[in-house]
């Protein structure tokens, strides 16, 4: 990043326009009516991408259980990222001793454990157990549409799009090998025409998962080279585009640690897309202004901006 291309101006803006409501920490933000609209607008124009190919509709809360986290060994590539739940679990006399240390602003972990869960880090995690509980897969695989689902990750930042709790409207194909990297492919074209619509231009490039220390950077190449992950970036607070929507194949991680069958008895491949819906609706700002009543007619029109509020 260039000296002078800090992210702030940009944040301060969408704080002052009422996009973004600071809540003292670092990409902890509540959103606005007009920025909530944006990303519900968006939200549908992604459902009707996802229409057509019948995918089945299931909504998770933003909680995993542990052992998912475990099983997928989340905290061998991104410790640093994980959000884990302590809860209280002592009697009276520690309760008050606790809520003293913490009327002070002391520190008062010493007295809490750590929960059976953990704050969800990415929205499919959720669904590979369910899909194993099933049972085998039918021969054409399973589509799931999982919604918009409320991430969190340890990262704050100066940057209003990298967030510490955002969503990520994901749609998840499970199967053969070919059949998750035709849907991929199938989607990436996809997502250039959705953001088309709205006038936004979104490059796709081959990435990588920001994993942790030494060895994470033999999984970062490893991925690169493999095209296992690729991204639509558009500038956002900064001129150095940023990741708006990934396209992950997975091949049979998921579906070795749940123990996902195919139909012929197989191990099952997977992929996932997500679109980070705060991400676009910044991304929809930066090109087309914070002043939403002022965007082009047709970007309103296909956001639904422009009728009555629901
Ligand atoms: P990932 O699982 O990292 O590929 O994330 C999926 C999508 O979520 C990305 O394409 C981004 O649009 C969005 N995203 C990832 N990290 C953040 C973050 N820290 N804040 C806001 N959006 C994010
Ligand atoms: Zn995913």
């Amino acid at each position: 990043m260039a000296a002078d291309d800090s992210p702030t101006p940009f944040r301060d803006e969408l704080v002052a326009r009422g996009h973004l409501i600071p809540s003292g920490q670092p990409g902890v933000f509540g959103r606005g009516d007009e920025f909530e609209r944006v990303c519900t607008g968006f939200d549908r124009l992604v459902d009707d991408a996802v229409a057509p190919d019948g995918a089945e509709r299931l909504r998770f809360p933003p909680l995993v259980p542990k052992l998912s986290i475990e099983r997928v060994g989340y905290l061998k590539s991104f410790p640093d990222l994980i959000g884990a739940v302590f809860g209280f679990r002592g009697d009276e006399a520690e309760a008050a001793e606790m809520a003293q240390t913490a009327w002070e602003h002391g520190d008062w972990s010493g007295h809490l454990r750590q929960m059976d869960v953990t704050l969800t880090p990415a929205g499919c995690y959720p669904c590979y157990p369910a899909v194993a509980a099933r049972g085998r897969l039918a021969a054409d695989g399973a589509l799931l549409d999982l919604g918009p689902c409320s991430v969190f990750r340890n990262e704050p930042s100066d940057d209003p799009a990298r967030l510490q709790a955002f969503r990520m409207r994901e749609v998840v194909r499970i199967g053969t090998p070919e059949q998750v990297l035709e849907w991929r492919e199938r989607w990436m074209r996809r997502a250039q025409d959705v953001f088309a619509r709205v006038e936004l231009d979104a490059d796709v490039d081959v990435a990588n998962d920001p994993f942790f220390g030494r060895g994470g950077r033999m999984l970062a190449k490893n991925q690169r080279a493999l095209q296992l992950k690729f991204e639509v970036l558009a500038p956002i607070a900064t001129n150095a585009p940023t990741a708006i929507s990934s396209f992950n194949y997975h091949q049979d991680h998921f579906g070795h640690a749940f123990g996902i069958e195919r139909h012929d008895g197989e191990v099952a491949h997977s992929a996932c897309l997500g679109f980070g819906l705060e991400r676009v609706a910044m991304a929809l700002m930066r090109r087309h202004g914070t002043d939403v009543g002022s965007w082009p007619s047709d970007v309103m029109r296909e956001l639904r901006l422009d009728g009555p509020r629901p």
